[in-house]
């Protein structure tokens, strides 16, 4: 039942700390407060809905379980089911207009505003979202001047409303909406389940790229479940350069929403000034981020890297962005037995997903499939970090498993959404 405010939250905030940063990185404005009462706005209906209960049906979109069924006709980053093979579709929803919040405030892409339980700025605050970069579904727009808008809550370690990457509808200023017609030349996703970056240009799927988003912890000394990126749409906003937390470096960041950003795998220095991933590149396709999404340095086949992104991308391009919730439930397909692999038959450690492969670009390949990869001499070979082949039919039903229907992918975080929830039901 928690699952229907679905949310997220990020952690980028204490990764790049304050002192490592400067300032500018690391703040977010101060909250904005604001405007008119209506008092015939209708509440919005927060309690859950039952399990199913998707207008969809089987399927996963980003707004699953939201109390509010696509409007005939809504075909947006909030209806779209998930299925990255729909490339045309794919396609569609990232060239829509994205409404974002601007409420007017200087240096407004780290700020961030409240959603409301009632068109009335007294009411409960039940959401947080990022101004400039964070797309919102509007769902009802009233005449007292305020409209009802869904979007999971941004709410980051300092934020006072603890939703916890929950999916969140309440109301909010209509003058603070503004539509935003993104880059035509580029799209990306990022799914939280497969732990991937797709690139989208012209219509067409052009590359996909191992990456990392944020995993619920305990540091140590206290559990970070802002840690956990938030889903939903967005544009990436400023180029900020490099990133310092600790000894880890974060090349070519690019913010996205508030404190969190989309960067290279983080590197240390090694004594000769050197750059060493060897502590945190291994990690790629999983969890480990406190937030922000780390993604692969190595060239894809197709030439795509984080530095690609970056080249690729001038400050201010509007190129949007969705982040696909790994809703439980969700599930990885097995690829068919046919798909191509291809290896180096002299003493090759690898598969590889296509004939040619940064990671051995004057190596001539043999092809073998995807059925064959746990007889000899194929069992041993390692899923190749360049081109990001599909993993093995073991790993995925790992992964299958854990986020089987009924089950908890991440019971650490469903404990600490809880304090939410009393929160709602406490005022
Ligand atoms: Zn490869």
């Amino acid at each position: 039942m928690i699952r229907r405010i679905a949310a997220l939250l990020s952690a980028a905030l204490l990764l790049f700390s304050a002192a490592a940063l400067g300032e500018e990185d690391v703040e977010i404005e101060e909250i904005v407060e604001n405007v008119l009462l209506d008092d015939e706005g209708q509440e919005i209906p927060l309690t859950p809905e039952p399990e199913g209960s998707s207008a969809s049906g089987g399927e996963f979109i980003p707004s699953r379980g939201s109390s509010y069924a696509p409007r005939p006709g809504e075909n947006n980053y909030w209806t779209l089911p998930m299925d990255i093979t729909d490339e045309a579709a794919v396609w569609e929803m990232l060239m829509q207009p994205i409404t974002v919040v601007d409420t007017g405030k200087k240096n407004s892409e780290k700020a961030q505003t409240y959603l409301y339980r009632e068109p009335d700025e007294n009411s409960l605050k039940i959401g947080v979202v990022t101004c400039e970069s964070q797309g919102v579904r509007v769902l009802e727009t009233l005449d007292s001047g305020w409209s009802l808008v869904e979007c999971y809550s941004s709410s980051f370690h300092d934020t006072k409303v603890e939703a916890w990457n929950l999916l969140v509808s309440g109301y909010i200023p209509t003058d603070y909406l503004k539509q935003v017609e993104p880059n035509p030349e580029m799209g990306i996703v990022v799914d939280k389940l497969t732990q991937r970056l797709y690139i989208f240009q012209e219509g067409k799927l052009l590359t996909s790229l191992l990456c990392s988003t944020g995993l619920t912890m305990w540091n140590g000394s206290k559990y970070q479940p802002y840690n956990e990126t938030r889903s939903g749409e967005f544009l990436l906003m400023s180029k900020v350069g490099t990133l310092i937390s600790d000894r880890l470096y974060c090349d070519m960041a690019i913010r996205f929403n508030s404190g969190d950003m989309m960067h290279e795998v983080p590197h240390v220095k090694n004594a000769d000034g050197t750059k060493n991933y060897s502590s945190t590149e291994f990690k790629l396709g999983t969890k480990c981020s406190h937030g922000c999404i780390r993604v692969q340095r190595n060239k894809t086949p197709e030439g795509v890297n984080m530095s690609w992104i970056w080249n690729q991308l001038k400050s201010g391009s509007r190129v949007k962005f969705v982040i696909w919730e790994d809703w439980q439930g969700r599930q990885i397909n097995i690829p068919d037995a046919d798909t191509p692999l291809y290896y180096n038959p002299d003493k090759g450690q690898y598969y590889h997903r296509s004939s040619f492969c940064y990671m051995a670009k004057a190596v001539t390949f043999q092809p073998f499939s995807y059925g064959e990869l746990e007889q000899e001499p194929f069992s041993k070979l390692k899923n190749c970090p360049y081109c990001t082949p599909p993993q093995r039919e073991a790993e995925i039903q790992a992964v299958n498993e854990a986020y089987a229907e009924g089950g908890d992918h991440d019971e650490l975080l469903t404990s600490l959404r809880q304090g939410y929830y009393e929160y709602l039901q406490n005022n």
